[in-house]
């Protein structure tokens, strides 16, 4: 069977279950701002939240490319992978440069779905999108490390038993390069509220579990380092190409929703004695939404190839995540426009996914910041910033 043909199964797979959890199941988290458990744990049962975890770990096996058609998928059926796809993004991490113990530890119960890796804690409050200048610091005490900073924006920590957590085990100013002395941890968060960790929730435009975090002398055995102190940026790096690609599938299955959902009201809805999308005023946008998102398809499908061939994919995961986010941000507007007052309406889930996938155009990395890597990365024009 070759690729293309277990892609084709896996998304049957999840859109029958994607089925079961139609609009109003998530207009009503959507005003409650509730966790989708019921659907988190359908995903985690049917295996898809282990697509990527290797088989002798209890996993499917599988990669990045038939990741993203599972999150291509959940979002094309009008559901959210961003209540779970941090397990998807973080794998890439830790199966590259996690010790065989922490594999061994951590990935069968994961597999199972006994535990769940859904926290990923990067961005801080005063460090913005400059990674180098966080703060939260890790200071070696013998079998220990004691974290103490401040996290924001980390999705999902209450919904979560581990965390991939980005800290500071050597100062800045003693680094040869911005990103040295940063180490990344997978930390248990099990009970961690009694041992100086507190969660709180951050109430958003979308149901996106966003919560702050702080640590105030946490401590975590040494052995959850994964990979060399000091050197933890490279090992997030593989990580963050994984989120770029797989963010990019949501987008794309974001745009085939708003695209399928504008062309059947376009062709059912009759105003002056015509269906709306006869005009081209209605139709043309529609049809640029497509062609931009079929573009972007492609861009998606080659960073996965490459990420999965373990080729250099940088510059075409972050065009991916470029691409894909202007196409469903075009789709969700032009879907919008031609439902007219109807888009506002809650009860046909537009204005909810448009909310949605606004995000990405800020989030898991900005558009500015991508534009920022092509020019002096793959263009060699000077550094910006
Ligand atoms: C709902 C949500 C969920 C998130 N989940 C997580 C998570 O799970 N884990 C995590 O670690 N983070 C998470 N984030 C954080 C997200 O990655 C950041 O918000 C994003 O990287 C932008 O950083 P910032 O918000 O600090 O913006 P800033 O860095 O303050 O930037 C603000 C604006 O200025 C622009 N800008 C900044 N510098 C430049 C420059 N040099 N050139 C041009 N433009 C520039 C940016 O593009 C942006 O538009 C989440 C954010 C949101 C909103």
């Amino acid at each position: 069977m070759g690729p293309s043909d277990a892609t084709t199964d896996i998304r049957a797979a999840v859109r029958t279950l994607c089925a079961r959890f139609p609009g109003p199941y998530w207009r009503r988290l959507d005003a409650e701002r509730a966790y989708p458990e019921a659907f988190v744990s359908a995903l985690t049962e049917a295996g898809f939240l282990a697509a990527l975890i290797p088989e002798s770990y209890g996993g499917s096996g599988l990669g990045v490319t038939e990741a993203a058609a599972i999150l291509e998928e959940i979002h094309r059926a009008g559901c959210n992978g961003a209540a779970c796809h941090a397990q998807m993004y973080t794998m890439g991490t830790l199966l590259r440069h996690g010790s065989d113990a922490q594999k061994a530890a951590y990935l069968p119960d994961i597999a199972a779905g006994r535990l769940r890796l859904q926290a990923f804690a990067v961005t801080e409050p005063e460090s913005g999108t400059d990674t180098a200048a966080i703060r939260t610091s890790a200071v070696r005490d013998a079998d220990e490390y004691v974290i103490s900073g401040q996290k924001i924006w980390t999705s999902r920590a209450q919904h979560s038993d581990l965390m991939v957590l980005l800290a500071r085990t050597a100062p800045s100013d003693s680094a040869e390069r911005p990103h040295d002395g940063l180490s990344v941890f997978l930390v248990d968060i099990r009970g961690a509220e009694k041992r100086g960790l507190t969660i709180r929730p951050v109430r958003t435009m979308i149901n996106h579990a966003a919560t702050e975090v702080f640590f105030d002398e946490f401590r975590i055995p040494a052995e959850a380092l994964i990979g060399d102190a000091g050197l933890g940026f490279r090992c997030i790096l593989d990580g963050m190409n994984a989120e770029r690609i797989l963010i990019a599938a949501e987008c794309i299955g974001d745009a085939r929703w708003f695209i399928e959902k504008a062309s059947a009201y376009a062709r059912d809805r009759v105003v002056f004695d015509r269906p709306i999308g006869r005009n081209q005023g209605v139709q043309f946008p529609i049809a640029r939404a497509y062609a931009a998102t079929e573009a972007a398809a492609l861009m998606v499908e080659r960073a996965a190839a490459r990420f999965d061939d373990g080729a250099p994919c940088g510059s075409e995961a972050n065009m991916a995540k470029l691409l894909a986010a202007d196409a469903s941000w075009q789709a969700g507007d032009t879907c919008l426009q031609t439902f007219g007052g109807f888009g506002f309406a809650e009860e046909f889930d537009v204005e909810r996914k448009f909310r949605e996938t606004r995000l990405y155009q800020v989030a898991p990395v900005s558009t500015n910041l991508i534009l920022a890597y092509l020019g002096e990365h793959v263009l060699d024009l000077p550094r910006s910033y």
